[in-house]
């Protein structure tokens, strides 16, 4: 568990990017737009004629290699930059004998899909043969954080990425595996690769128990398994419940197999997440709604027992069907009210995703915001800290980037002009679902023996 990831509300605070989360709805456009031909002529894609001289020194290209820089039309009917991830040869014959899976490079990684030929602009082909090598070097090989990371800091090349990060990236690259789940009533179609075991690499559907999350390669293995499995909610003890929604924790030492079942079903929805086989070190949170049927996960976080860093959080994620309901921003809530009830201060591991950072920053906006409205007299960060749990660079932080933060004779003064926080207020959003404490039962987890 890495890094950290919500992939759950950037819509709650009014601001996903175009390639956000509901881009997946609309995939069945794109997969209607594979087989409209771009061919001038009218030529269908999979019957080449006679070739003029264009096509005679673009078919000298083909297949494109992997690392391969072109234009590509993407379901808005306009043409993209996209690298080549991977190719994989079809049934046809012909050009279009391979298909492509390409990341758009200006939009959020669970974007990646295969495409057909007819969909890449081979005018657009970069061919410039350095780049390539650049690119499979640099490029290919560095995560978005060591990108960021090496261009902050002007370092050419590549020498300081060591073997881990090489590792960690080459899974962060793959190709998507399995591209559907059935998980309780919902089929969901996945956004990121997950290493799942070898036996699972000749299926792209995958049949989950949604209680114990076992998962299985056919539907008839399934509905035996939900025939004989007698859990009707996560294991472990729920330690919150109110109304329908009810939060279990997870024991990643006492319940190992749901443990790492959960982290192969949460990273076919984070991007940027190395897999740890050892939750034994982690208490999982899993959200649920709960009806007649059980105990229905919505989503989980994930926390290390021991944080020397004081990270409250490591791992975060709402499923795709519970999006945009307030579920993110209650799963941030509740590991704060853990931190509070453990009466120390935390923050969520580093390093956050785009998405992550929208909504953490949406969540101490309101908190901090909040509070300096009802609050008259002068406040300090530490005040602060210790009101909410939340660390005091995270404080800082969010105050300057609200340019609420003024310096004054050598010192840091909050400036909390009552329309000016109302104005943020209202651009943070707010959220429906509120953390009942009343209704948290819990004891901070202590080493058995
Ligand atoms: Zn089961």
């Amino acid at each position: 568990m890495g890094s950290i990831d919500v992939q759950s509300t950037s819509a709650e605070n009014g601001s996903a990017p175009a390639s956000s989360a509901d881009g997946r709805q609309k995939s069945l456009l794109t997969d209607g737009m594979n087989h409209i031909s771009n061919d001038p002529d009218g030529t269908p894609p999979d019957k080449p004629k006679e070739l003029g001289p264009t096509k005679k020194r673009m078919s000298s290209m083909l297949p494109l290699d992997v690392g391969t820089r072109v234009m590509c039309r993407w379901r808005d009917g306009k043409y993209h930059p996209v690298k080549v991830i991977e190719r994989r040869k079809l049934q046809a014959t012909g050009f279009s004998d391979y298909e492509y899976y390409v990341h758009y490079t200006e939009f959020n990684r669970r974007l990646d899909e295969w495409v057909k030929l007819d969909q890449l602009d081979l005018d657009s082909v970069e061919t410039v043969v350095d780049e390539k090598v650049e690119d499979k070097v640099t490029g290919l090989k560095m995560t978005r954080h060591q990108k960021r990371k090496i261009d902050e800091t002007h370092v050419e090349g590549h020498e300081e990425l060591d073997a881990a990060s090489l590792r960690e990236h080459e899974e962060f690259t793959k190709v998507k595996n399995i591209a559907t789940i059935e998980l309780g009533r919902y089929e969901i179609e996945t956004w990121y690769f997950s290493p799942f075991p070898p036996e699972y690499n000749d299926t792209t559907k995958l049949y989950f128990c949604e209680f114990c999350l076992n998962f299985m390669k056919r539907k008839e293995q399934l509905q035996r398994h939900m025939r004989k499995c007698d859990l009707k909610h996560p294991p472990g003890d729920e330690i919150y419940r109110c109304g329908t929604l009810s939060m279990f924790e997870v024991d990643g030492k006492k319940n190992k197999v749901y443990g790492q079942n959960l982290c192969y079903l949460a990273k076919l929805f984070l991007d940027h997440k190395t897999l740890y086989y050892d939750v034994d070190l982690f208490l999982f949170y899993v959200l649920c709604e709960c009806d007649d049927r059980g105990c229905h996960m919505v989503g989980y976080f994930s926390k290390e027992k021991h944080s020397e860093e004081s990270y409250n959080l490591a791992c975060i994620l709402t499923l795709p069907p519970y999006q945009r309901k307030g579920y993110g921003k209650f799963l941030i809530a509740f590991s704060y009210e853990l931190s509070k009830k453990e009466g120390k201060v935390g923050t969520p591991e580093r390093p956050l995703s785009d998405l992550g950072l929208v909504s953490y920053r949406g969540y101490w906006t309101r908190v901090l915001l909040d509070i300096l409205k009802k609050h008259k007299a002068n406040i300090s960060i530490k005040e602060l800290s210790d009101m909410t749990a939340i660390k005091a660079e995270d404080i800082l932080n969010t105050l300057q980037s609200l340019e609420l933060i003024q310096y004054r004779k050598g010192q840091h003064v909050i400036c909390a002009d009552p329309k000016v926080l109302d104005r943020h207020l209202k651009a943070a959003g707010r959220g429906g679902l509120e953390v009942d404490v009343s209704k948290l039962i819990w004891t901070p987890y202590r080493e058995q023996g």
